[in-house]
């Protein structure tokens, strides 16, 4: 019998995109598409069955962990459509008897009755997109949803018998106060879903906040705010048993998003769909991993597919600098950190004290227990702080 390495051992993570939403939110970098409900939902999961069948080899003797259909708004699909990927994953791979299998919701788009039968084809874990329970947050987001309508799907989330299921919410709109903030947390606590996530709004490139802000018509909470924010948030879901694993996510033991922890740990995952991202942490010609990613545009995306081409458009090894930076930017997201015997071990660095101590005394990161860490003021600036953690490591 073929002896278990730790390849076979390490989490396998499938990530679907279902690009599609209603309209297109103004914050949104994602790769997602307002279509006003016009989409071809039969092509697209055709394209995406054929792309799975792809992946046959590559996974082999491997066991798929955790399913994850995101997007745009995977719950625009008929369940019979989640079904049929569902099917072809379970045909084409090894999935865990005890897989999480998680469906992005959007209000207003599943009812109970779609939320059972999506129930029926294998999902087991939801994740709904509220992002607020104020209508003038709802409105300064561009969300088509109201409170009602988010009351509502979370009832429908509870009664189609989903016991684990996640909440989203945005925080850091134009003059929000802390006390319409902490509404939203504490509204949220009273569904007692398992997760809940607190994402701050950032303005990314190419969206049509960023375009607002360029011409001074967006004002935003300053930092300090959104550190109070932050800290709030924390304070408040601490208390009610909701650990902040991550900087952004909270959970009740036991329910830390298994699909995403994939991700923070830079462990494999197979991405399908249009513009979906893949990454294996070993092989490539330099044996630091690699990482590849599809077409972003959903018609070139099922064009190709159809044409029995790969829709794979870029593909690169990892460097060592790469993975290692990887290695920061993903784990130190976590509230465990990342250890630094880990880091010595797998990439041979040694860590330069006083750089350390500089960051240390700086407020950004803590370092305890042989693992570094992130403050809550380091959390606000991780991307910036990652070049300079890298550099503490030679
Ligand atoms: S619904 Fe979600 S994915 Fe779609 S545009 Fe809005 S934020 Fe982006």
């Amino acid at each position: 019998m073929k002896e278990a390495t730790d390849k076979d051992r390490t989490p396998l993570g499938i990530y679907v995109h279902i690009p599609y939403c209603l309209t297109k939110c103004p914050y949104c970098d994602f790769n997602s598409y307002g279509t006003n409900g016009n989409f071809p939902e039969d092509e697209y999961v055709l394209a995406l069955e054929k792309e799975v069948e792809t992946y046959r080899s590559v996974v082999e003797g491997r066991e798929i962990s955790t399913v994850f259909f995101g997007g745009g708004t995977p719950s625009l699909f008929n369940p019979w459509s989640i079904g049929r990927v569902m099917e072809k994953i379970t045909s084409v791979m090894s999935l865990s008897s005890k897989a999480e299998v998680t469906l992005e919701v959007n209000p207003r788009t599943a009812d109970k009755e779609k939320l059972v039968s999506l129930k029926n084809v294998g999902i087991n874990r939801i994740s709904v997109g509220i992002q607020s329970f104020s209508q003038r947050k709802l409105d300064f987001y561009g969300r088509f949803s109201t409170p009602g309508d988010c009351f509502g799907a979370l009832a429908d989330v509870q009664d189609a018998g989903f016991h684990n299921y996640n909440l989203d919410l945005i925080y850091g709109s134009s003059e929000e106060t802390l006390e319409e903030f902490e509404n939203d947390i504490h509204t949220a606590i009273t569904f007692s879903p398992t997760h809940i996530s607190a994402y701050c709004l950032t303005i990314e490139p190419g969206t049509e906040f960023a375009a607002l802000r360029r011409k001074g018509k967006l004002s935003l909470p300053d930092d300090s705010v959104l550190v109070s924010f932050m800290r709030s948030a924390r304070e408040i879901l601490e208390g009610e048993g909701y650990g902040n694993y991550e900087i952004s996510n909270f959970a009740r033991r036991g329910y830390e998003c298994r699909h995403n922890l994939i991700y923070w740990k830079c462990h494999d995952y197979l991405g399908v769909g249009a513009g979906a991202h893949s990454h294996f942490r070993s092989g490539g010609e330099s044996g630091w991993g690699k990482r590849w990613s599809n077409v972003r545009n959903p018609e070139l995306y099922v064009k190709q597919i159809a044409e029995d081409r790969r829709a794979v458009s870029v593909s690169y090894d990892l460097s060592r600098t790469t993975a290692l930076e990887d290695a920061f930017l993903m784990g130190l997201r976590l509230s465990e950190g990342v250890g630094i015997e880990d880091i010595k071990r797998r990439f041979g660095c040694i860590p330069d004290a006083p750089a350390l101590k500089h960051l240390e005394s700086d407020g950004f990161i803590l370092t305890d227990c042989g693992r570094l860490r992130l403050t809550v003021r380091g959390r606000v600036f991780t991307d910036e702080l990652i070049a300079r953690v890298c550099g503490a490591f030679h």
